[in-house]
C-alpha cells in the first residue's frame, strides 16, 4: 500500500510556474535565481528551475546547495543566507556565490577562498530598512565595497543587494528599489568599475516589476514562494495582485488518510487548561457535527492556516502534534476512514512537509 501521509509535488506546475516569472523578469531586463529553501533543497526542482531559464540556484543553508549541485545543476550556487565563519571552508568548495554583510566574514573568506583555489562571488548586502542583514547607512556600503576591491584577494566584488518585505515587513517600493540603485552607483563611483549584479529583493520585489516601476539598474531577482504557491502566496493575497491569478496554486498537494469518523460536540466538555501546545484556545460551540480525524499534524506541516482543504465544504478545525480535525458536517461526500483527505499549502506547510521524514514524496513529471 502507498504510505501516507503523501506530498505529491508537480514538477509541470512548477515549470509553469517559474517560466512565467523568469519571462517577467527577462522583459524587464531581470535574470532570476531560483530559491529551493522552502522545498528543503529538493534537487529535482532546482533542475526545474534551470530548465525554465534561472540563472543561479539559491538556498539559505549548505547542506541543500550540496544537494543540488550533487544533482548536477549547471548554473551557479549562490548562498543567501549571510554564511557563519565556520562554514566557509565548506562553502566555497560548494557554491560560487553569497550574500556577504560582515567584515570579519569577509577576511575569513579571503582565507577560505585562498586555501581551496577558488575565487568566490560576493553579493554585499544594504539594509534599506527591513532591518535583517546588510550595512544599513551607504557610506558603511561603500567602506565595505572598496576594502574588498582593494583589500581582498579570492573574493570578487560582483554586486550589491537588498532584502525586503522580510523580518521587518516593508514593502519593496519604487522609493526603496531607487535608494537601492542610488547605492550600486556609489559603490561603482568608489571602485570605478560597473558591478555585474544588483540584487533587488525576492518574491516581494515583484511588486515593482508588475508596476512598471522597477529602475533599470536591478538586474536581478532572488524568487522562491511565488513559485511554489502560485496565488496562495500571503503576499499576493495581502496586496490583490492580478499577474499571479493565472499561476498554479497546486504545485504541491498534501494527501492525508482518514482515521477516525464520528459526530461530537464543537465545545470541549469539561473544566479548560490548556491544549496539546500549552495555549489558551478558544472554541466556539455549533452543536454536535460530524468531523475525521487525519493521520498528520502540526509537527507535520505546523500551523492549521496554511493548509487549504479541497474537500467542499470541510474546514480543519483543531490540530495535535499528530492528530487534524476536520468539519466535515457541510459535505456532500461522506468520508470513511481509510480514505483520502486533500490540501493545497501556503509557504510554511511546504517548507515543513518537505521536512518531515513521516511525510513520503511522490514526485510527478
Ligand atoms: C528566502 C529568501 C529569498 C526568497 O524569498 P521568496 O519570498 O521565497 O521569494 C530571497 N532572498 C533571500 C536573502 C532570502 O532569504
Amino acid at each position: 500500500m502507498k504510505k501516507r501521509p503523501t506530498l505529491v509535488v508537480d514538477h509541470s506546475a512548477l515549470r509553469e510556474n517559474m517560466s512565467m516569472v523568469t519571462g517577467w523578469c527577462r522583459d524587464a531586463g531581470i535574470d532570476v535565481a531560483g530559491v529551493v529553501k522552502a522545498t528543503t533543497g529538493m534537487a529535482s526542482v532546482a533542475l526545474d528551475y534551470e530548465s525554465c531559464g534561472a540563472r543561479w540556484i539559491a538556498s539559505s543553508r549548505l547542506e541543500q546547495l550540496a544537494r543540488v549541485k550533487d544533482a548536477g545543476v549547471k548554473v551557479p550556487l549562490l548562498m543567501i543566507r549571510v554564511p557563519m565563519i565556520s562554514e566557509l571552508d565548506e562553502m566555497v568548495r560548494i557554491c560560487d556565490y553569497s550574500l556577504q554583510s560582515e567584515l570579519d566574514t569577509l577576511k575569513a573568506l579571503e582565507r577560505a577562498a585562498l586555501s581551496a583555489g577558488v575565487t568566490h562571488n560576493v553579493i554585499l548586502m544594504a539594509d534599506l530598512g527591513d532591518l535583517r542583514e546588510g550595512c544599513f547607512e551607504k557610506e558603511e556600503l561603500v567602506d565595505l565595497a572598496k576594502y574588498v576591491e582593494d583589500r581582498l584577494d579570492g573574493i570578487h566584488l560582483a554586486g550589491i543587494g537588498t532584502n525586503l518585505g522580510c523580518v521587518g515587513s516593508v514593502k519593496p517600493t519604487e522609493e526603496k528599489m531607487l535608494m537601492l540603485a542610488d547605492r550600486a552607483e556609489a559603490v561603482e563611483q568608489a571602485i570605478g568599475r560597473p558591478l555585474e549584479i544588483v540584487s533587488g529583493g525576492a518574491t516581494s520585489s515583484l511588486m515593482p516589476l508588475f508596476d512598471g516601476v522597477m529602475p533599470p539598474k536591478i538586474n536581478m531577482l532572488r524568487i522562491g514562494a511565488i513559485v511554489f504557491c502560485g496565488p496562495n502566496e500571503d503576499l499576493f493575497t495581502c496586496y490583490g495582485r492580478q499577474e499571479v491569478s493565472e499561476m498554479r496554486d497546486d504545485a504541491f498537494v498534501l494527501e492525508a488518510e482518514v482515521i477516525e469518523t464520528n459526530t461530537k460536540p464543537t465545545h470541549p466538555i469539561g473544566e479548560l487548561g490548556v491544549d496539546a501546545f500549552g495555549k489558551k484556545a478558544v472554541y466556539t460551540d455549533r452543536g454536535r457535527r460530524r468531523r475525521a480525524i487525519l493521520a498528520i499534524g502540526r509537527a507535520d506541516y505546523g500551523d492549521i492556516d496554511d493548509l487549504i482543504p479541497q474537500l467542499e465544504g470541510s474546514e480543519v478545525t483543531m490540530a495535535s502534534g499528530d492528530h487534524t480535525i476536520l468539519d466535515i458536517e457541510d459535505c456532500k461526500e461522506i468520508l470513511r476512514v481509510g480514505d483520502i483527505v486533500r490540501f493545497k499549502l501556503k509557504y510554511s506547510a511546504i517548507l515543513r512537509l518537505t521536512a518531515s521524514e513521516n511525510v513520503t514524496i511522490e514526485e510527478r513529471n
